[in-house]
């Protein structure tokens, strides 16, 4: 089984009477739901308001993939959890970026850049074109999907050079986004998703989802390390 947390700030949807109707339960338990019908995934859920985050060290050493939305609450996540979340990373923990995520704490320690980006508000339709088909992230993906509505995000986008870029979006005020972008660090692999803004049923979606199924599984660690220091250091300490 692959243990999956999904990690959402919550807040919108409290505060938001059009997004309570879309989420009415939050973005983290939609997208918990059609995860947990998976027969390989076994999913819980986290929020801002947890204690801790709900990402304690135990939660977070029995999660094989975090998932992370946030958006207008990144400052509130204190610097400590960011800082576990990265080194859970660095050891293993596979890990999904959506939407917003991209100026989350987390995100940014493990991109080491700016991760800024263009946006507007806009509710234009957006083409996510498939631009590598031999990727397991992009399995059962057709040349493109579109997606009615969403938010536009724009380049360039502050991130290092992805290692693979799976998807373009094309937004249909003109603008290019790399939409599907995966990065190495360490051991943990890492994939960000740009679709996801919180006025939109975009986890809905059942391409949406097919692409998050497939990070899911892609991201899940193949090896794990339970340090962070160098084991030769600590083998010529020992002597
Ligand atoms: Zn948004």
């Amino acid at each position: 089984m692959i243990r999956v947390t999904v990690w959402n700030e919550y807040w919108h949807e409290k505060n938001n009477e059009d997004v309570a109707k879309i989420y009415p339960e939050g973005i983290h338990k939609a997208i918990a739901e059609f995860l947990g019908k998976e027969e390989d995934i076994e999913v819980r859920t986290a929020t801002l308001d947890d204690p801790e985050c709900g990402l304690t060290e135990e939660v977070l050493w029995n999660t094989d993939v975090l998932i992370w939305w946030g958006h207008c609450c990144h400052p509130m996540v204190p610097d400590e959890v960011a800082e576990r979340v990265q080194n859970e990373v660095l050891k293993g923990m596979g890990m999904i970026f959506l939407h917003s995520a991209h100026h989350s704490k987390p995100f940014k320690r493990l991109m080491g850049t700016t991760c800024n980006l263009g946006w507007r508000e806009s509710g234009d339709l957006e083409r996510i074109w498939k631009i590598n088909a031999g990727h397991p992230i992009t399995q059962g993906i057709d040349h493109f999907f579109e997606l009615e509505h969403e938010e536009t995000y724009a380049e360039p986008f502050g991130i290092p050079e992805p290692d693979e870029v799976l998807f373009m979006g094309w937004f249909s005020g003109g603008e290019l986004f790399r939409a599907g972008c995966t990065f190495h660090r360490e051991n943990g692999r890492i994939f960000y998703f740009q679709p996801g803004h919180e006025t939109f049923p975009t986890f809905y979606n059942e391409n949406v989802q097919t692409v998050i199924k497939n990070a899911v599984r892609w991201a899940a660690p193949s090896f794990r390390s339970n340090i962070l220091t160098c084991p030769f250091v600590e083998k010529a300490n020992k002597e």
